[in-house]
């Protein structure tokens, strides 16, 4: 069995920087989430019927991103706003 060595300070001092960036992306999405519903029920929807992949952006939806109501639509093939579906090339 070796000595053990301790972790160069470089290498932790970056992990840590990695890790908060993480946990602030975490934060940022969860929020991203809440707005959407929130926009989503003014413009009338149930945020709870909706689902927002989030693959393409759409000039005429109001999260800026193709939305799908996966009670009516679940297979994705008629954004809410420009119609188009979630599988293109
Ligand atoms: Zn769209």
């Amino acid at each position: 069995m070796g000595e053990k060595i301790s972790i160069d300070p470089r290498v932790l001092a970056v992990r840590e920087k990695a890790n908060a960036a993480k946990e602030a992306f975490k934060v940022a999405d969860g929020e991203l989430l809440d707005v959407y519903g929130e926009v989503l029920r003014e413009h009338g929807h149930n945020p709870d019927d909706i689902v927002i992949p989030g693959t393409w952006d759409c000039e005429k939806s109001p999260v800026g991103k193709c939305v799908y109501d996966f009670y009516q639509d679940p297979a994705r093939d008629c954004c809410l706003y420009c119609g188009q579906p979630e599988e293109r090339k």
